[in-house]
């Protein structure tokens, strides 16, 4: 069996729970035998390139430090400022300041330098997401041959979304030098095209492209849960204690659980002013139902996300300063994480999940969700049309983020949903987790990186060499 090399910004540590990301990947390198490659999410005065190297299992963990310039321009400047708002369509937001790109440029350098020597040519090499764009084109230029595979877990935006990005162009340019692009949807596997035919000078032969002198497959490979794991974890003392927990407080069923990053993709002042707008609809409810919003701050030194806090504290406050009671509030907002283990006993207790991101490439939290409901008396998954989920989960109440009083319109249905609509429900959401889970996605993925190998004009990984010099300042 080939060694699989899996790439991502970050690694799984072991301090503190990781985000969907890690969570996915760790899943999928379960029982082969792996490398698994990323910076540490420390610093160091001055990057040398220095390997901090630890096995966990069948997978061998490979980790770098970066310098203070690496983490604001590459990490807080370029991926987090830069392309993850363009990429959720918040242009708004975006800053595209030049420092960013250079650092962005010199660290995906950098990292292909301190893997390269670690690579064997057979290896199946799959980089993971926003970060590490160009490190294929990096590892290519460093005279690796074999397979390489991108899958990138954010949307791919509408083409006149991605033409605001300054040299635009060189990024799609260095994509060319993998086998295999993954996208989280059809429909951001089209827009990709759609970029590659009409603006790249590009052509199509089904789902392979042909742009930049090469060829590559890009295709959807929906991310799945480790849906067994979670089940398990539901069933843990942890889990039953929180879920028993909730239930002592005469809550279980009229609970609302909303659970996500502080991030301005996910929604959360536009839920909060749903919730709100429902108890104006419906104010014998205000008694009846508390919304749990469990949202730990996330990327604080990225300047929108400071605001976004105060935001949803406000709002918070604001509606329980109209609504609450000596002895009741409505709204119960916890600022930091759960274990895994809690969460899925929150999940479980919980009679609506409410899933509402404005954009997200899946999400996740819809997903575990569903993995953990009672199968006699299941909860009711209330989710964002624009959250990659949504494809799969058309079982779900699929609402409009942006439309307050659909989304309070919903909750109501939830809330008041009969047992037999909800088990229906629940059930086909429950196959698709079940059927479609992270070994699923692995397996799909790496089948066809095998196959866009194969597919890969004979010598072709060499013209890449020619790009080596440009840098996406073009
Ligand atoms: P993203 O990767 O953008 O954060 P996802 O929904 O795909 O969004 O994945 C989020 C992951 O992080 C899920 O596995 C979820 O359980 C976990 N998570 C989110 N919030 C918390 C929290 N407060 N405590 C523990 N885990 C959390």
């Amino acid at each position: 069996m080939s060694r699989l090399v899996v790439v991502s910004n970050r690694v799984a540590s072991a301090a503190g729970p990781a985000g969907g990301l890690a969570i996915a990947i760790g899943a999928a390198l379960k029982g082969r035998p792996a490398l698994w490659f990323g910076w540490s999410g420390e610093r160091t005065a001055r990057f040398d390139g220095a390997l901090c190297v630890r096995r966990v299992g069948e997978t061998e963990i490979v980790t770098v430090e970066l310098e203070d310039a690496d983490v604001e321009e590459y990490y807080n400047g370029y991926a987090n400022a830069a392309l993850w708002p363009l990429f959720h369509s918040r242009t708004d937001l975006a800053a595209y300041d030049r420092s960013f790109s250079e650092g962005y440029a010199r660290v995906n350098r950098r990292f292909a330098a301190a893997l390269r020597p670690l690579l064997k040519p057979d290896d199946l090499v799959w980089v993971h997401d926003y970060h590490l764009i160009p490190l294929g084109h990096e590892l290519r230029a460093l005279g690796f041959a074999g397979a390489l595979g991108f899958f990138l877990h954010i949307p791919w935006p509408a083409p006149q979304l991605f033409m605001t990005l300054p040299h635009h162009r060189n990024l799609v340019a260095a994509m060319f030098a993998y086998d295999l692009v993954g996208l989280q949807t059809e429909e951001c596997a089209a827009a990709f095209a759609s970029y590659v035919l009409g603006e790249a000078g590009g052509a199509a032969r089904g789902d392979r492209l042909f742009a930049f002198g090469r060829s590559l497959t890009a295709r959807a490979f929906p991310v799945g849960l480790d849906t067994a794991d979670f089940q398990l974890l539901a069933a843990s003392p942890t889990a039953v204690r929180t879920c028993d927990r909730i239930a002592a407080h005469g809550l279980f069923r009229s609970l609302i659980v909303g659970v996500d990053r502080l991030d301005y993709a996910k929604g959360i002042p536009e839920r909060l002013q749903a919730f709100e707008h429902y108890l104006q609809a419906h104010p014998d409810m205000a008694r009846k139902v508390l919304y749990l919003q469990i949202a730990p701050s996330s990327r604080e030194a990225v300047a929108a996300y400071q605001a976004l806090g105060d935001a949803v504290l406000t709002l918070a406050g604001r509606i329980n300063a109209a609504w609450a009671e000596i002895d009741n509030a409505p709204v119960l907002y916890v600022n930091r994480n759960l274990s895994r283990a809690e969460l899925a006993g929150v999940y479980r207790a919980a009679g609506v999940g409410l899933v509402t991101p404005l954009r997200d490439g899946m999400n996740l939290v819809a997903k575990e969700y569903v993995a953990v409901q009672s199968p006699e008396d299941p909860g009711v998954l209330v989710l964002s049309r624009f959250a990659g989920a949504a494809a799969q989960m058309k079982d779900a109440l699929i609402v409009n983020p942006y439309a307050r009083e659909e989304v309070a319109d919903a909750l109501d249905e939830a809330l008041h949903m009969g047992r037999g609509e909800r088990i229906r429900r629940w059930q086909s959401l429950m196959d698709g987790v079940t059927r479609c889970d992270a070994q699923a996605w692995r397996d799909a993925f790496i089948a066809a990186l095998r196959e866009a190998r194969r597919k890969a004009a004979p010598g072709q990984s060499d013209r890449h060499v020619d790009w080596a010099a440009r840098s996406l300042r073009g």
